[in-house]
């Protein structure tokens, strides 16, 4: 028995692996403790109308307010959260987050509908359309209240899964929307396909609009393509008054970016009046 065990300890020690292992375990623990322990932030960013007619929308953005580090912003945990597979519990918890807002009194009246993102890892559970229905009902909210923004990296890991689900969703009244368009290596025939109703315009392409390196061409052909198509374009990263001019002239529905609003707190979200240069002005 002792030998055994000697064996055993030899084989599974690898100095590399056990300090990488060390920290990924470590990291895990503080992520569960996070939510255990309500250090997730809920964040909102506003989506607003360029043409007029519509309201404001919003996106959540996840922080981690990290008792030694401060808010963590996501592409510091979300990736591993990934990895590890327990991404589908903060986007539960998100999804629950904006749930209970958008069943407040008067929230309708403010916000037209919230965006959450969903990964791979929440694509490929096949109780995903359950877990959401679930918590619309506890809330008494409509899946229509709500966008899913799905990338095209996330949908092109395991397409047909990801085709599933999404007609799933779609059928159960969710918006759906593709994230970061342009970045992934999806082909226009097989999105073409797919119930969505939105595509986002990755920020590269909208910052890179004013240096002429073709981008602005990019942003473009997007913008007609995704009319052609019946499918409503935003266009994110919108930092400034001149970009947002281009935009709408180019007939693109929303922006959201910081020249609108950074993403703020969720309970400030409420109090915020959208500028001057949106069609529409949220109501006091
Ligand atoms: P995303 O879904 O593409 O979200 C847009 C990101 O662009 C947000 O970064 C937002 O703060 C940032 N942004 C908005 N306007 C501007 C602008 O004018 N200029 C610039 N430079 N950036 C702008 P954030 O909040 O750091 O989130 C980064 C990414 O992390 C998100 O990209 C999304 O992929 C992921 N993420 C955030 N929250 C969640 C979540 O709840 N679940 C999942 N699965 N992913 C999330
Ligand atoms: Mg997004
Ligand atoms: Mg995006
Ligand atoms: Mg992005």
């Amino acid at each position: 028995y002792g030998a055994k065990k000697r064996l055993s300890v030899v084989l599974l020690y690898d100095p590399a692996l056990d300090s990488s292992s060390a920290q990924t375990l470590s990291l895990l623990g503080d992520l569960r403790r996070a939510l255990e322990h309500g250090e997730l932030r809920l964040y909102l960013q506003p989506k607003v109308a360029l043409q007029a007619g519509d309201g404001v929308a919003a996106e959540a953005l996840l922080r981690w307010q990290h008792p030694q580090r401060g808010l963590v912003p996501p592409m510091e945990f979300i990736p591993f959260a990934e990895q590890t597979g327990f991404v589908r519990h903060l986007t539960l918890w998100v999804f629950e987050q904006v749930a209970a807002l958008l069943g407040q009194s008067g929230a309708r009246e403010m916000v037209l509908r919230v965006s959450v993102n969903l990964s791979t890892r929440d694509l490929l559970d096949p109780d995903l359309s359950l877990r959401l229905g679930a918590i619309l009902a506890r809330y008494a909210v409509d899946a229509g209240s709500f966008c899913l923004e799905i990338t095209e990296s996330a949908i092109m890991d395991d397409p047909q899964r990801a085709e599933a689900m999404l007609n799933r969703l779609a059928q159960q009244g969710f918006k759906l929307s593709i994230d970061d368009f342009g970045t992934g290596y999806s082909s226009l025939a097989y999105l073409k396909r797919l119930p969505v109703n939105e595509l986002k315009i990755d920020k590269s392409f909208v910052l890179g609009m004013q240096s002429g390196g073709g981008d602005a061409q990019i942003v473009r052909s997007t913008i007609d393509l995704a009319h052609n198509l019946g499918l409503t374009v935003v266009a994110e990263g919108v930092e400034d008054a001149a970009l947002m001019e281009r935009l709408r002239a180019m007939a693109c529905d929303e922006a959201q970016g910081y020249h609108i609003s950074r993403p703020m707190p969720a309970d400030q979200f409420f109090g915020w009046h959208a500028g001057p240069g949106a069609a529409f002005v949220a109501a006091p």
